[in-house]
């Protein structure tokens, strides 16, 4: 990575550093800002992390003893420490917005020096210095390359590749995604080499489901999915009464959209989850479809070319025949 010297130059001598990620967390955004943290830590950095939103419960484990300042309940204590700030990271997302309206206004207000990570089509230039890699199968990866090119490898302990392993797995689809490559399992084998163990870590994030979690799950597959056949498209969805009926919590429904994906014969999946102010909106497709330009054209969001998310703010229904409309344009 020819951008770590520049990095290591950026944080020298820093006394606050603030590391940030996008809304709605997942894998890769925990991972990758928990892995950093603990790196620079290391490096006898005072440090400290900042998300929009709560750490999902399914990788609520990977916190270990570290705390994630969110926005949401601790907002602040979040604009004290971009405020103060003397170095903010900016990683897994490509523009300011992706906090966020008001987390993202402080960020942008801050005045240390911020420093991107990602792997996001398309950054914004809202940063003194960008690690813009859309090649690269997650910000984790990317973490571990900075580590390893800024001469530290010998720093990776478990603590430090659990959450960089739980990034790459989840970014991934475990490992499955065309986006893993040859440097992917090289980077993979440093960090078992420096004792992480993989399969408690696929144990702890996959296995540990409750019960209602599970009967939500089957019940959108069992009674909320709709094909359209014509074009290998498939459609789920759940409104705000039903998740209430199975006592939903957040990251219930992460990753239930590939589910419908791997159905025979469908292209392009996508998954319409009613909220209190807007329907949030996850789509996934195979090979060469793209779905990040329909959700940036029609649903406020983008992504990447095979994962892709948006909002939408007219009602549930209406928002499932808008993307049925769209479908003969775009597929
Ligand atoms: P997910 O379906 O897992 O929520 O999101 C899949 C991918 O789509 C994310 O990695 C992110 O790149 C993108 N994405 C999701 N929601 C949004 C959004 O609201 N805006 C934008 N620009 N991208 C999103
Ligand atoms: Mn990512």
């Amino acid at each position: 990575m020819r951008e770590a010297k520049s990095i290591i130059e950026t944080i020298k001598n820093a006394k606050r550093i603030v590391i940030t990620s996008h809304k709605s967390p997942d894998g890769d955004s925990v991972g990758s800002s928990l892995g950093l943290l603990r790196f620079v830590q290391a490096l006898g950095y005072n440090a400290v992390v900042c998300h929009p939103d709560p750490c999902p419960n399914f990788i609520d484990w990977v916190k270990e003893n570290d705390t994630i300042i969110d926005f949401e309940n601790n907002p602040a204590d979040v604009k004290e420490h971009l405020e103060a700030a003397d170095v903010l990271f900016a990683l897994d997302y490509n523009g300011a917005g992706r906090l966020g309206n008001e987390m993202g206004e402080l960020f942008t207000a801050a005045s240390g020096k911020k420093i991107m990570i990602d792997h996001h089509l398309n950054p914004d230039d809202f940063v003194d210095v960008a690690i813009s890699d859309p090649s690269v199968c997650s910000t984790s990866q990317l973490i571990v390359e900075l580590i390893v090119a800024s001469g530290n490898s010998d720093l990776i302990n478990a603590s430090i590749g659990n959450p960089l392993y739980l990034g790459i797995m989840t970014d991934t689809g475990s490992f499955r995604f065309s986006s893993v490559t040859s440097r992917t399992h090289e980077l993979l084998a440093l960090l078992l080499k420096s004792g992480v163990k993989q399969s408690d870590i696929h144990e702890k994030t996959f296995d540990n489901n409750r019960l209602d979690q599970l009967r939500l799950r089957s019940y959108i597959i069992a009674e909320r999915l709709e094909i359209v056949e014509q074009y290998g498209i498939a459609i789920i969805s759940v409104t705000n009464k039903e998740k209430e009926r199975f006592h939903y919590i957040k990251g219930d429904t992460e990753g239930l959209v590939n589910v419908a994906l791997a159905i025979e014969g469908i292209k392009v999946a996508a998954f319409f989850v009613e909220g209190d102010d807007m329907v949030k909106i996850s789509f996934r497709s195979k090979g060469d479809i793209a779905v990040n330009q329909l959700s940036a054209d029609n649903f406020n969001g983008g992504g990447h070319k095979n994962a892709a998310g948006g909002a939408s703010f007219v009602s549930l229904e209406e928002t499932i025949e808008k993307f049925k409309s769209l479908v003969p344009k775009y597929f």
